[in-house]
């Protein structure tokens, strides 16, 4: 007899996986607790059934990208989630003055830091809108502190294209890429996450804590990142020793105090 060992699992614990490649996605285990493959040679069988890496996060799979409904049994639930927003500031503006082609470097290399800062960080890339893109950290992976992984992720985003930008200014010799830079606003709030579109199968998180971050976003300074008072009470370490600073937000009532990072902090 042929002594296959076959190993059962009964620990609710992630299967020891390395964090960057896991080999089960981890949106489905967190959720669900439900292990689906999605690197090795188990992984084979669901890639032919269409269940591939999730372009959000490679670590989480197309199940929980797509079958919200089916992966939480609702069709949305409300959850505290930390938002990132961030864009390229003075796009449309830079957009009349550069050659097209640099101009889509820029683009995709903007998406392309955003995207490892954000994946590093166990957050998921849920839009991406051209010269912008929003983040969620805390959903469907499970994070502890996802405050202070969506700021780190800010911060790494700002120094990697920061370095990235001015390189590729420099090889272009395009002097109107000069000083392009990254506009980030994070805030940590209650959402309602689900699929929100008969059209669209993805899902996404909607609720004032949305708009506020997106609102900040659009305040922040070329190298900026500006944190709500919120998330930076759930990052203290990231943000002591930042500058605040009181803004009226568009359709926001109260003045909102942001703590200001980037820019040599
Ligand atoms: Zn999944």
């Amino acid at each position: 007899m042929l002594g296959w060992p076959i190993k059962t699992r009964t620990s609710s614990k992630m299967p020891s996986t390395a964090r960057d490649h896991a080999r089960i996605c981890r949106g489905c285990w967190d959720q669900m607790r439900v292990p689906i493959p999605i690197r090795g040679p188990l992984a084979f069988p669901f890639r032919v059934c269409g269940i591939t890496r999730s372009k959000m996060n490679p670590n989480i799979c197309t199940i929980c990208e797509r079958s919200f409904s089916f992966v939480k049994k609702q069709r949305h639930i409300s959850a505290t989630v930390t938002i990132l927003f961030a864009d390229i500031r003075g796009y449309t503006h830079l957009s009349e003055r550069i050659n097209p082609v640099v101009l889509s470097e820029i683009v995709s290399l903007f998406q392309d830091q955003c995207a490892q800062a954000i994946w590093n960080n166990d957050g998921i890339v849920n839009k991406q809108m051209g010269d912008g893109l929003m983040a969620i950290f805390n959903f469907p992976i499970k994070i502890a502190h996802h405050a202070s992984a969506a700021v780190q992720a800010a911060l790494d985003i700002q120094r990697h294209c920061t370095a990235a930008l001015n390189d590729l200014a420099s090889r272009q010799g395009e002097p109107a890429a000069d000083g392009v830079g990254v506009g980030v606003g994070v805030h940590t709030g209650l959402v309602e996450i689900g699929e929100f579109s008969t059209f669209r199968s993805e899902f996404t998180a909607i609720g004032g804590a949305v708009n506020l971050t997106a609102r900040l976003e659009s305040q922040a300074a070329a190298g900026e990142i500006l944190v709500s008072a919120a998330a930076a009470a759930q990052a203290a370490d990231l943000v002591a020793g930042a500058q605040t600073r009181s803004l009226s937000l568009k359709g926001i009532e109260h003045p909102v105090t942001a703590h200001v990072l980037g820019k040599g902090h």
